[in-house]
């Protein structure tokens, strides 16, 4: 796109310029180079794209579950085909390696494929004769309009952990991307309209505060789909379910990881590094916490240091870059703040990533990998999401004391352990209270058919994304009984 180009919403089929008073710059954080402006859409514009989706919904609903997941397939194609393309935009925007977001597309495309299974995952039950005479049938159906508001740090997978289910169960769709990153869902809805869904089933608003209040209120609009910060996240399962809508929210994150003496010490801390410092830790998946037990404290922190100092951090379109940029500057200070409360609450700097420059990128948001050592496990950056690459390590004695330490925290996105005992894995899997469990796994990501499974303060809500929790969220049921009696079958 031309520098500074106004992006367009996508509404009933077509490509709309926005009425909103204000732009946003989107800038690319590794060059600084301005790569567009996005409008912050008014709430009137939400309220057509949501007039034109329930419009779409009457026919869309009709159209056999098998023809509507044809247009999936046709996505799917365009994805594929596009694939580089996106990879390159979600990079540009977002500041992630082109590898990392070659990983995250491919995310995105393994929802839709499984999206695709409608046929059968939305079928309903049967059972016959549960009285004399009387039959029961379970059906499910679309609910309507449904939405999604995604966060800035996956802008091309998180909104197809929703959206691709949404679309095959029969609901028509609006996205609001991060205003920080619109540029991928407009590609990705270029392809949608290329795919040939039928005008108003899938829409598009770009804005912030005043276009997600819109979405909370609007009475067409009956689920929504949050991914973001917890305090958001808070706000929108609040406002949302008062309004009486189904709403999944998912957010923030401090995962905490565990490493247990007997752990292979050589790919755990690979796995680590990869965890805390991959996507320069904005990931709600990021170990930000490493918990070591007893013997592990000394192998794990050198091991751990050494893979910090040698990771290349650059611009993610460069060969050989294994960590890009954070978002923005305003995020680049507040990360490296939070590192200084770090040490003011007594934590010792031992890899300090702060004022990092990378030559050619001057004006580019970088933190290099850092590591807290000596963490108080009662301190406030304890309990603080820092979302960025930045690991804390602290240490206890035992398997019992690490797994009250994670019980301890708000969050409940991930915890993660590394050992070579069976017993201690078990004990792990089934006493850590988080939704999303690693065992020798850093970033324990569920494949597309299992649910996006947050607890506590990561998650508000009933059903999570991806997989059956996603059919279950975008269906309601209808029973029906029937009775037939035996003597009316007389007359034949
Ligand atoms: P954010 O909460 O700032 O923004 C998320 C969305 O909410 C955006 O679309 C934004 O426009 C909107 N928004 C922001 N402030 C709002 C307000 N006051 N009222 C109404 N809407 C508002 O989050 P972010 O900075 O874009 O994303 C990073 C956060 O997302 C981190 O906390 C991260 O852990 C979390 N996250 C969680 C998951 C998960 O699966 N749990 C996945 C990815 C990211």
């Amino acid at each position: 796109m031309a520098m500074g180009e106004k992006l367009l919403n996508y509404i009933d089929g077509t490509w709309r310029q926005s009425s909103a008073a204000e732009y946003l710059d989107v800038i690319n954080p590794a060059t600084s180079d301005l790569l567009g402006r996005v409008p912050l859409s008014p709430a009137a514009e939400v309220g057509e794209a949501a007039r034109a989706a329930a419009a779409a919904f009457v026919s869309w609903r009709r159209t056999p579950v098998t023809e509507r997941i044809q247009y999936l397939f046709k996505l799917k194609n365009l994805l594929e085909e596009e694939f580089e393309e996106i990879a390159r935009i979600i990079t540009m925007e977002c500041g992630k390696t082109i590898g990392e977001s070659r990983g995250e597309m491919r995310r995105a495309i393994e929802n839709v494929e499984v999206a695709c299974g409608m046929p059968m995952m939305m079928q309903g039950d049967f059972s016959e004769d549960i009285a004399s005479g009387i039959d029961e049938i379970m059906i499910r159906q679309p609910l309507g309009v449904a939405a999604a508001i995604a966060p800035f740090n996956f802008p091309g997978m998180i909104v197809f952990w929703f959206m691709p289910y949404a679309l095959a169960a029969g609901n028509t769709y609006i996205v609001k991307p991060s205003e920080k990153v619109p540029l991928t869902m407009r590609k990705i809805f270029q392809l949608m309209e290329r795919a040939g869904f039928p005008k108003g089933v899938v829409n598009l608003v770009n804005g912030s505060k005043e276009a997600v209040d819109a979405i909370l209120d609007h009475p067409a609009i009956r689920a929504i789909s949050f991914v973001g910060s917890t305090p958001v996240a808070k706000y929108v399962y609040s406002r949302g379910t008062a309004n009486g809508k189904r709403v999944q929210a998912q957010g923030g994150a401090k995962n905490p990881i565990i490493v247990l003496p007997d752990a292979d010490m050589e790919m755990s801390t690979r796995i680590a590094a990869d965890s805390a410092f991959g996507c320069a830790g904005q990931r709600c998946l990021a170990a930000s916490l490493a918990v070591t037990v007893g013997e592990a404290r000394h192998t794990f922190t050198e091991a751990i240091a050494d893979a910090a100092v040698a990771r290349t951090v650059g611009y993610g379109l460069d060969e050989g870059v294994q960590m890009g940029t954070v978002i923005n500057q305003a995020s680049r200070q507040r990360i490296e703040g939070l590192i200084q409360q770090g040490i003011d609450e007594g934590g010792h700097p031992l890899v300090d990533g702060r004022g990092a420059t990378v030559a050619g990128y001057e004006q580019g948001s970088f933190v290099r990998p850092t590591i807290l050592q000596n963490v108080d496990p009662g301190s406030s950056l304890v309990k603080t999401e820092i979302f960025g690459p930045v690991l804390s390590l602290v240490h206890v004695n035992s398997i019992d004391e690490a797994i009250q330490f994670v019980n301890g925290g708000q969050y409940g996105n991930m915890a993660c352990l590394f050992t070579s005992s069976g017993a201690a894995a078990r004990k792990f899997r089934s006493e850590a209270d988080a939704g999303n469990i690693g065992i020798n796994v850093g970033v324990a990501a569920p494949m597309a058919f299992f649910p996006f499974s947050g607890w506590k303060e990561s998650f508000f809500g009933t059903l999570h994304g991806q997989g059956k929790h996603a059919v279950e969220f975008f269906t309601q049921t209808k029973v029906v009984v029937e009775r037939w009696p035996k003597e009316w079958s007389r007359q034949f």
